[in-house]
């Protein structure tokens, strides 16, 4: 990759999109294609098309698509799948009609199945069934990452497949019943602290740990793996921090400045147990998160505190 190499985030106004987007001018990268309003209707195969025909990027990260916790997921499978294959399908095969030099496809954790060892290696793809309550989304990621595959194989093609950490940031999805985790834990801290709650409820036990990652961290694995990595397997995109619910929740609480007290409430769902990724190939070749993750909540709540005062807070945000 140059300095003036045309390169386009496929999903901008996404978690990852929008981190990308602050980064590749901060790394050099003076020929964006397809920012903003520019970006074409990612589900529309005809306007993809015609968007690669005439801007003709060289370098694609492919991070678009709807995503969403839990309460989404059960609330619209089909809309997630669908849109997912959809944007998948367009984005793919215009790369390839168009010539791109490399494609970078971000898939999801919640494509490995459900009972596979911790921390998750790539070969654990594919190996057993998917947890059901994200089957529909995980399956249409499953696609994604299968289709890069046959691409390479069969046109030689450079697309890549990178498999996040459980990621979140400033342009989250806050809201209280369709985000991850930390999103909406900060989006029911501040509203407790506004109400001046003397409790704030955390779902589960808060004995479960998952393995997340900052959208700045994520955005810069995503780069470096753009950058050095051309392997036929996947890639974990992760190494970073491993915490239980419970701490999760003390952090937030924390930065939020919530002082009541923190009530975990079993009768709801836990999920897995664990979920972390074997990111060694990642850091072996050289990549590590770099945000300590305190920081990195207190600039996701400041993220949340901007969308508050300029867009609103919606329960969801999906844009299909
Ligand atoms: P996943 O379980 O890794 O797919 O992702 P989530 O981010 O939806 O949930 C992670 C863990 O956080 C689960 O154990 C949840 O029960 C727990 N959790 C606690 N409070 C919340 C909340 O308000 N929203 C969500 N989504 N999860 C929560």
């Amino acid at each position: 990759m140059r300095a003036t190499s045309r390169v386009f985030v496929a999903g901008g106004d996404t978690l990852a999109g929008a981190a990308l987007l602050d980064l590749l001018p901060d790394e050099g990268f003076v020929n964006l294609v397809g920012v903003g309003g520019d970006e074409p209707e990612l589900t529309d195969a005809l306007a993809v098309n015609s968007f690669f025909a005439s801007e003709r990027p060289e370098f694609v990260f492919l991070v678009g698509g709807p995503s969403g916790g839990i309460g989404l997921n059960r609330a619209r499978p089909a809309d997630l799948m669908l849109a997912n294959l959809q944007i998948t399908t367009n984005v793919l095969d215009a790369a390839h009609r168009h010539g791109a030099t490399k494609l970078l496809y971000l898939a999801s954790s919640c494509a490995y199945p459900r009972e596979a060892p911790q921390p998750i290696r790539v070969e654990s793809l594919g190996t057993g069934p998917l947890e059901p309550t994200s089957a529909a989304y995980a399956t249409a990621k499953l696609a994604g990452a299968t289709l890069c595959d046959a691409y390479r194989r069969q046109y030689g093609c450079r697309f890549v497949t990178g498999f996040p950490a459980n990621p979140f940031g400033p342009h989250d999805d806050f809201g209280a019943d369709s985000g991850h985790v930390i999103p909406a834990l900060i989006r029911r801290a501040h509203e407790a602290t506004e109400r001046g709650d003397s409790v704030l409820s955390v779902w589960g036990t808060g004995a479960p740990r998952r393995e997340f990652l900052f959208s700045r961290d994520l955005a810069s694995a995503c780069l470096f793996a753009q950058r050095w990595y051309d392997g036929d397997a996947p890639l974990n995109l992760g190494g970073g921090t491993v915490l239980s619910i419970a701490e999760v929740a003390r952090v937030v609480a924390d930065v939020v400045g919530f002082r009541g007290r923190v009530m975990f409430d079993a009768t709801k769902p836990d999920g897995a147990p664990l979920k972390a990724l074997d990111s060694s190939v990642l850091v072996g070749m050289g990549w590590k998160p770099t945000t300590a993750f305190r920081a990195a909540v207190e600039e996701t709540y400041h993220g949340f505190l901007h969308q508050l005062a300029t867009e609103g807070v919606t329960d969801e945000r999906l844009a299909v």
